[in-house]
């Protein structure tokens, strides 16, 4: 039996946001959002490095006001990752950040007073090939929709999305456009895109809006975004988190891993310790988690608390430490290769997993 549900993914159309390609064959992409001061160029560009490093492959960044639009022109030019810029209300600040050179703008067309404004807008999006998110979101729909249907249901916000979608296309033919519809209840998130995705072939971004801190909101955006997933539907995904957003690329990484739709760095097993253990385990587990993140490779690591029961539980691990008293033991595909010395532990588990990954280069990701 495989060890991932099969998933039947539904195609989209293809869109490109800079040189990222979205939907049709395209893998389904991981993207933030910075949570820097947009005017501070420098702390933005370090934020954004750190995320590249990560995994993150786009990356949205608030424009609030005309300082942070002037700061847009210097983050795009030395980003290593495309950017978005982030809307609300103001138009004009929107076609100041296409000016920019952004790759892609997310707006709520229904929060814009001035239709005339977004269709300028629009236009140049279109001349430049900016991509365009409609991103509808259940606290902000516009208050016609809402009035009819008195709270922002899942249908209610399918509307508005299918009604700007339908605009700039028959308006504009304009196609490079992707589709978010976001609440904070992870079951009218899941709702909404179900039936959006019955309806229309544009490309969605998916994930749950104001989900929570680092355990709260990992649990309900993994809900959403699994079941979704699962479902065949998303071709980018964010888990937006209160937290610091470099674990937003870690959560999404984990959910694509552990459906076996993307994996970049190894999954690492570790037993939960029980009255056996007698190492620090949790110190050792956290030091092989931040190594493991700066490797690309499809492999499986483990970190077991005693060398009785560790090789054992963990035998499907390619590599991995069991805990003795004092001593550590390193084994290999189940097997135990050596013992050592626990100060000596993580370096010499490193380099095994270094030398099985020159002798398995085919594991190498990207
Ligand atoms: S591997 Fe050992 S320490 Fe860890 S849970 Fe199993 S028996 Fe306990």
């Amino acid at each position: 039996m495989s060890q991932y549900p099969r998933i039947k993914r539904k195609k989209t159309r293809e869109i490109w946001l800079g040189p990222v390609g979205i939907g049709g064959a395209n893998p389904i992409r991981v993207q933030s959002m910075t949570n820097t001061d947009t005017r501070d160029v420098k702390s933005t560009l370090n934020q954004i490095e750190r995320l590249r490093s990560a995994g993150c492959e786009i990356v949205r960044v608030a424009v609030p006001d005309e300082r942070a639009v002037s700061a847009l022109k210097d983050i795009v030019r030395e980003s290593p990752l495309p950017i978005v810029a982030d809307l609300h209300f103001d138009t004009s600040l929107g076609v100041k950040a296409v000016e920019a050179g952004v790759s892609g703008i997310r707006i709520n067309p229904g929060t814009f007073k001035n239709k005339k404004r977004l269709d300028e807008l629009v236009m140049v999006c279109k001349e430049r090939q900016v991509c365009i998110r409609i991103g509808i979101n259940a606290g902000s729909l516009e208050s016609e929709i809402l009035k009819r249907y008195k709270t922002p249901t899942p249908k209610a916000m399918v509307e508005s999305a299918l009604k700007w979608i339908n605009y700039i296309v028959e308006k504009f033919d304009y196609y490079n456009l992707k589709v978010s519809l976001k609440s904070s209840n992870w079951w009218h998130t899941v709702k909404a895109y179900e039936e959006f995705s019955r309806i229309s072939d544009f490309p969605l971004h998916i994930g749950v809006t104001e989900a929570g801190g680092l355990i709260t909101g990992t649990v309900k955006n993994t809900m959403a975004v699994s079941y979704l997933l699962l479902k065949g539907i998303g071709d980018t995904v964010r888990i937006s988190l209160t937290a610091d957003p470099v674990e937003e690329v870690y959560v999404a990484y984990e959910i694509l891993k552990n459906l076996g739709l993307r994996s970049l760095y190894p999954d690492i097993i570790a037993c939960p310790t029980c009255g056996r253990c007698e190492i620090d385990l949790m110190g050792l587990y956290k030091k092989v988690e931040e190594w493991a993140r700066g490797i690309r490779a499809n492999l499986k690591l483990a970190v077991m608390g005693c060398v009785v029961n560790g090789p054992g539980e963990a035998r499907e691990a390619d590599l991995g430490i069991a805990g003795g008293k004092g001593v550590g033991l390193i084994f290999k595909e189940g097997k135990i290769v050596k013992k050592v010395r626990e100060e000596e532990l993580l370096s010499a588990f490193f380099e095994e997993v270094e030398r099985f990954l020159k002798e398995h280069p085919e594991r190498m990701n990207q």
